[in-house]
């Protein structure tokens, strides 16, 4: 079983739209996938309906997240997408973004850079729109040669020259909030160091005592001391280990399934879930 718990569409900074990743996950060879885009579910009626036999679908989002001024990412998986009090977190934060672009747009014209708020608006398109969208614009611009060079102090990265902050959700309370909708949490690439900030390993423990499921361990942003640290720290904390390939298409160079969850903890994750089921697909051919 090759299963890839972290994936993103055109629903939110991908480049494949739903219907696309999911036949490039059953390409790629997985059994299981699951759609997390950020602060949506947007894609998740596009990937069921395009579900080729032989794959699984975990529906999903990561939740952006702050503590103490630090950025993090909350997985949610097998959530109920219509309880009322997380839908309504997920739309403030998703509808934060668009004010939130416009000022890093304004900024970066302020730094002499033409971009325009109908460039990045095309570029997203009805995805949650963020720093990847106007990191696609700087390329269009040859300002910078590709997205991860617009992570920068220069430019978009975290308190960089053109970064500006969004609504995010206590991580304490997407947990429970997670919860209270039958849904399971995993810690996205915690320990992600070239990203900016990561919170220290008490957070991680207070995080656990709280109600955490898991913690991403093999993810392409961590190193392979990073990953038994964080392997080691799990079975301390009694957190599920992940892994995971974070696709976002041709806006990161990680492949589908080039990291992936072991089947046991895959289904330790499903055990707990009672919010949604994975949805088994049937090639086109409607459910008996
Ligand atoms: P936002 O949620 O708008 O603040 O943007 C965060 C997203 O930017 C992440 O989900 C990644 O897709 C992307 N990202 C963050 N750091 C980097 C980086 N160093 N290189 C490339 N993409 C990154
Ligand atoms: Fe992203
Ligand atoms: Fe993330
Ligand atoms: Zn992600």
């Amino acid at each position: 079983m090759r299963i890839d718990l972290h994936t993103h569409s055109t629903a939110s900074d991908g480049t494949d739209t739903p219907a696309e990743l999911v036949a490039n996950a059953a390409a790629a060879g997985l059994d299981v996938v699951a759609l997390t885009d950020h602060d949506t579910v947007r894609g998740h009626a596009e990937a069921v309906a395009a579900l080729p036999e032989g794959l699984t679908l975990v529906t999903g989002a990561e939740l952006s997240c702050r503590i103490d001024g630090i950025g993090l990412h909350m997985l949610a998986y097998l959530f109920d997408p219509d309880e009322p009090e997380l839908a309504r977190e997920r739309e403030l934060v998703r509808d934060d973004r668009v004010p939130r672009a416009q000022a890093m747009v304004r900024t970066l014209q302020e730094l002499g850079v033409p971009v325009t708020w109908e460039q990045v608006a095309r570029i997203a398109g009805d995805g949650s729109v963020g720093r990847p969208h106007v990191a696609t614009a700087l390329v269009e611009l040859g300002v910078v040669d590709s997205v991860s060079d617009a992570f920068t102090s220069a430019w978009l990265g975290n308190g960089g020259r053109a970064y500006a902050d969004k609504h995010e959700l206590d991580p304490f309370d997407a947990i429970r909030l997670v919860k209270a909708a039958g849904g399971v949490t995993v810690f996205a690439h915690p320990l992600a160091v070239k990203r900016g900030a990561v919170v220290p390993e008490t957070v991680i423990a207070r995080l656990a005592e709280a109600g955490l499921d898991g913690i991403e361990v093999d993810h392409m942003d961590h190193d392979k001391s990073t990953r038994a640290r964080l392997r080691g720290l799990a079975a301390e904390l009694g957190l599920l280990p992940t892994g995971s390939s974070d696709y976002h298409g041709t806006r990161k160079t990680v492949r589908l399934g080039e990291y992936t969850t072991d089947p046991e903890i895959y289904g330790e994750i499903t055990r707990r879930a009672t919010g949604a089921f994975p949805v088994p697909g049937a090639g086109g051919r409607l459910p008996a």
